[in-house]
Order: C-alpha cells, then structure tokens, then sequence
C-alpha cells in the first residue's frame, strides 16, 4: 500500500461541491482584490487564534515581511532567530537589510533554545522570532522574559502552528505579531499561496494594513514605502470552507501523533524523548544513548498540532537509510531541515558571530525525518508506516 506524505485531495475533494459553491460566489461578485471575504477571514481566523486583529497577506513569507516592516526593523539590527527553520524566517530578516543572529535548537522540542538566545544578545539586537515548528509553541515565557530584559520585539513565525496553543494561549498571540501561511502543506493549507498577520495593537495593526498597500493611506498618497502584501479573495472565501473544519482536522492529526507514539515505542530501541529533558536548558541527552530512533513529543503545557511528526534517527547515515527504505516501501518521508541557516550559502557572508554555536540543530539536520501524519491517514496505512519502521530496525 502506498503511503503519501501528505493528501491535499483527500482532504479538499470531499468539500468539493461547498468550494465549487464558494468559487461560484465570488466569481460572481466580480471582487477579486480585498473586499468582505478577506474581511471576514481576518476576523475568523483573529477569533480562532485569540488576536484583536487579523490582516490577510499573500504568504507566511510576506507575513513575517510585513511584521519587521511594520517593527521598523533594517540595517544596522540584529534579529534572533532559529537556525533550524524553513529558510523563510531567516530569509525575511535578511531582506529588510537586518542581520538574522542565528539560534542553536533544543534537541526534544525542535524550537529555539532561549538560553543560547539569550548568549546571542548585543546592543544591535531589536527583535526575536521564535518558530512554533513542527506544529508545537516554542517556549514563549522564555522568550518573552528575554525580550523584557533586553527590549526586543517579539515576532511569533506561526507558519506551521495555527490554532495550537501555549499554556491556554493561542500561537502567534503572545508576542507583538504572529505570521501564520496557508501553503497547502500546512494545516490550514489553501488552493495556493497565503498568509495572515495577527496582532493585538491597534496602531501596529494598522501599520500592517497600510504596508500590505504599498504603504498608502489614502490611496496614491504614501508616507512610507510598503509593498503589495494582499490576500486574494478568492483564496480568503476558499480557506473559510476549511477553516470551519479545522477543528476535526487537528484532531485527527493528534490521535494519529498518538497511535504512532504507542505503536512506535513499543518496537525495541524507539523511546520518546520524555519532557524531562527539556527545555533550553543544557539538555542531558545520556539516557537517549541507546535509543536508535526517538520519538517527536508534546509539553504538558503545549497543544501541539502536529504539522510534521518528526524522528530523529540516530547513528552515522542511518537516518538516510531508513528514508531510502521508507521509499523502497512507497513511504513518504522528507527531511525537514537537511540545512540549517547558519550552513546556508546564501548566508556565508554573515559575520561570524551571527553564524557560532548551533552543534545541536546540526545533529538534529542530520537526524530527522518527517513520517505522514495528516488528517486523513488511516489507522491501516500508519501500521504500514509502523510495520516499515519495525523491519527497518530488524524487530518485527
Ligand atoms: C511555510 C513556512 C513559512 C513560509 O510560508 P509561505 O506561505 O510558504 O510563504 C515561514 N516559516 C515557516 C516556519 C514555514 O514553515
């Protein structure tokens, strides 16, 4: 049986006659730049998440673009950010002129470790961008302590993590902004590209707005320079067909997350990285030794969403072994991050100070691979993927 990683269809061909429906209204309405549905997205989705404001944009790129912009972040600044990331919170920074420090991650939860930000400080620092990746909050009073102390902005990158949530709150809420995409990988994933921008600040979401506009208020009369930031309608009256479902969808990824942390660690020289370990503190790793494969785990505090199920593989090139295997078996299976930011060329001309200190998210590069974890993955493809895992490691 083939496994995919990921099933846009089987997700959105069941809603097929509601989108048809929904593509029809706004086809007829003639209203294809802004308007009532990116209105009505960005109150929604602002009410899901627990924001004052939302502000509809064209990608979780432009999410986090418009969020330093709006922060009047440039050169001469420095921005912390996770070394092991998707490109595009590292990427963001750079554009704006501002040099991305980047910050080594924690082994158990994947995210930032707060205590090496805290090493990575200067007087240049302005910002920190925590990444909620993998679907799990990064630890937010951490963060949000470091940014009291040293004055830093705080940007939540919420690509992978809409609608989970740290201690009760929502991601992307906590700290002056949170970006979130609706690349059709993520959990709230549209027919294409977008994103959102949440804030509680009036004045900073206003910012925002006008930014995404070309930086125009009114129209043809700019203070600022902005660019064209905006969410298609199209896209906005589409996404809200889903988000209606997003609750059923999110529990389905955790009730697959937990058949597999069951099924997995009961295969021998699996173990779950256990919560102990963690977090940003200098993680002991000893009782892991042994293990081959550990398992992705979940904070009490946290609820975690489940963008990615990630393992770590351990041991010299085993961790490309099993991906091979997996494929041999029609297993989908992809590395997420096989590079960190601070091993990126594009980056090499950084100083090197912005570039010292990742060894963890190094070995976490090496290590990781992501097994399907989506919503509409049946229990008889996960005792598939189980079953591949068990003869991969020779305990079946
Ligand atoms: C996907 C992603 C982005 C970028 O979102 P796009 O909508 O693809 O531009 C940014 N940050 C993280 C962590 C992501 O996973």
């Amino acid at each position: 049986m083939k496994v995919p990683l990921l099933d846009v269809n089987a997700q959105n061909l069941p809603l097929e006659e509601e989108l048809t429906a929904t593509f029809t209204r706004v086809l007829r309405s003639g209203r294809f730049i802004m308007g009532p549905e990116v209105e009505a997205l960005e109150a929604e989705v602002a009410e899901f998440v627990g924001a004052r404001h939302g502000i509809g944009v064209a990608s979780g790129t432009d999410a986090i673009l418009v969020a330093l912009m709006a922060l009047d972040i440039g050169p001469g600044d420095e921005v912390l950010c996770p070394t092991f990331t998707f490109f595009a919170t590292a990427g963001c920074i750079s554009r704006t002129g501002a040099i991305p420090v980047f910050v080594d991650a924690c082994p158990v939860c994947f995210n930032m470790d707060v205590e090496d930000a805290a090493r990575k400080v200067t007087e240049r620092t302005k910002a920190i961008i925590p990444v909620h990746l993998f679907g799990q909050s990064a630890e937010m009073d951490a963060v949000i302590a470091l940014a009291g102390e040293h004055d830093l902005y705080v940007i939540e990158d919420g690509a992978q993590a809409i609608g989970s949530r740290y201690k009760g709150r929502g991601c992307g809420t906590i700290g002056e902004f949170g970006t979130y995409s609706f690349f059709p990988s993520k959990n709230l994933g549209g027919f294409g590209d977008g994103g959102m921008v949440v804030c509680n600040d009036e004045s900073l979401a206003e910012r925002a707005r006008i930014l995404r506009m070309h930086g125009s208020k009114p129209k043809y009369f700019h203070r600022e320079v902005g660019g064209n930031f905006r969410l298609d309608p199209l896209q906005a009256a589409l996404l809200r067909v889903k988000l209606r479902r997003y609750g059923d969808y999110t529990r389905a990824r955790q009730e697959n997350a937990a058949y597999y942390t069951r099924k997995l660690s009961a295969l021998e020289g699996v173990v779950t990285a256990a919560p102990a370990h963690c977090c940003c503190a200098s993680v002991q790793d000893e009782s892991l030794e042994e293990a081959r494969v550990v398992l992705p785990t979940c904070y009490e505090h946290n609820e975690h969403i489940w963008n990615q199920f990630t393992l770590r593989v351990r041991g010299e090139g085993q961790r490309d072994a099993l991906k091979r295997h997996l494929g041999d078996c029609e297993i989908g299976c992809e590395i997420y991050y096989p590079l960190t930011m601070d091993q990126q060329e594009c980056f090499t001309n950084l100083p090197e100070s912005s570039r010292t200190g990742n060894e963890v998210a190094h070995r976490l590069a090496d290590e990781v691979l992501s097994i399907p974890v989506y919503p509409e993955l049946t229990r008889e493809m996960q005792d598939v993927v189980v079953g591949a895992l068990g003869k991969f490691l020779g305990v079946d």
